[in-house]
């Protein structure tokens, strides 16, 4: 089985009812975390997660909404007992701003850390973060205002895509390809973002079963956002909800 946990739906601004968007994904011995904000332990916490079992933690790109709780998250892991080492997979601009920002906070001093690994992933279409029998990650440059990543996770039991932060964009139709969900941002207005009508498109081509609506200004009506993405696909659109799971 494979499932996502939505930890936050929100666009940028969050509200008192959604964090911004970031998930987990479990399968099997696999447990990883994509993207990482406000208060990581608090959040997974409160969707009845053990943090010290995360495996992994995908940063799609650099912007706070998405990164401002990575290190908070290893601080406590470190202060929690953690021993095992953690990989974190990112583009090489993620990385290299990732160290500049753990250097600020000082991290080469903290006593007895575990090791983060770092996996800088070139900014070429499916390439393989993770690559298992049973599971495997693939991402592929996305079209954002910074450099960005989508992802596509595989396992036995399907597929899910993840569009992460873009405009409308051919890239992630091929990730997408005939997955069973497809995850796919919603913001609207703005550089380097997408519209559900626009969301809906892409899953249409792709030929997604369902596509779940993220990263959407939480002031919108859900409901209209769903009507805008059905009105150019013909599969299930969800507006994805802070700690809904989705099981595979
Ligand atoms: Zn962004």
């Amino acid at each position: 089985m494979i499932s996502i946990t939505f930890l936050g739906t929100a666009c940028a601004v969050p509200d008192k009812d959604h964090q911004n968007t970031h998930f987990v994904v479990e399968s099997g011995e696999h447990f990883l975390m994509v993207d990482c904000v406000g208060n990581p332990i608090v959040r997974l916490e409160q969707a009845g997660f053990d943090p010290l079992a995360i495996t992994g933690l995908v940063l799609t790109h650099f912007h706070p909404d998405h990164v401002s709780g990575v290190p908070l998250l290893l601080l406590d892991l470190w202060l929690m007992g953690r021993k095992n080492p953690l990989p974190i997979y990112g583009l090489h601009d993620v990385i290299l701003r990732f160290e500049k920002m753990m250097a600020l906070y000082g991290w080469e001093d903290w006593k007895g850390f575990f090791t983060v690994e770092l996996h800088r992933i070139p900014s070429t279409e499916m390439t393989p973060l993770i690559q298992g029998d049973a599971f495997q990650v693939l991402s592929s440059p996305v079209l954002h205002m910074i450099p960005a990543m989508g992802l596509r996770i595989n396992t036995k039991d399907g597929a899910i895509a993840y569009s992460a932060d873009t405009r409308p964009c051919d890239a992630v139709v091929r990730l997408a390809d005939g997955a069973d969900i497809l995850i796919h941002e919603a913001t609207g207005e703005g550089d380097g973002h997408s519209f559900p009508e626009e969301a809906g498109t892409i899953a249409q081509r792709a030929g997604v079963r369902e596509l779940y609506l993220v990263h959407y200004p939480t002031d919108g009506d859900p409901n209209l956002m769903v009507e805008q993405a059905k009105s150019a696909f013909d599969g299930i659109v969800v507006a994805a909800q802070d700690l809904m799971k989705v099981s595979l």
